[in-house]
């Protein structure tokens, strides 16, 4: 039991890593793409007259390896790296799971 707990248990988790993982899906040809954004670098402050950053925004544009169109992710975050929304063109968004299971469904047809 123990053997099983040191191969699927706690402690596997790097911690905070600062990134931030999308899952997308595009809309044309349904390829799923994952991206990692990190959050120390990625991110441009919002500015507002000279006051100090109100906030954090990023526009990240990421390709599908099918139909290689362009997708437009635009997140906002908030004055501490938080996420507030997101927006995404010509794709959508979708969990891990279902990015995994797109991914499993594109390696090969299981007859
Ligand atoms: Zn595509």
């Amino acid at each position: 039991m123990s053997f099983l707990r040191r191969l699927f248990g706690g402690g596997a988790r790097s911690g905070d890593d600062r990134g931030l993982h999308l899952y997308i899906k595009c809309q044309r040809c349904g390829a799923p793409v994952h991206v990692r954004l990190d959050l120390n670098n990625d991110l441009s402050a919002d500015e507002y007259d000279d006051t100090a950053a109100d906030g954090y925004h990023v526009i990240k544009e990421v390709m599908d390896d099918r139909c290689f169109r362009i997708m437009r992710a635009e997140l906002r975050f908030d004055n501490r790296r938080r996420e507030i929304s997101r927006e995404i063109e010509g794709g959508a968004f979708i969990s891990p799971e279902e990015y995994e299971e797109l991914r499993a469904a594109k390696a090969g047809p299981r007859v």
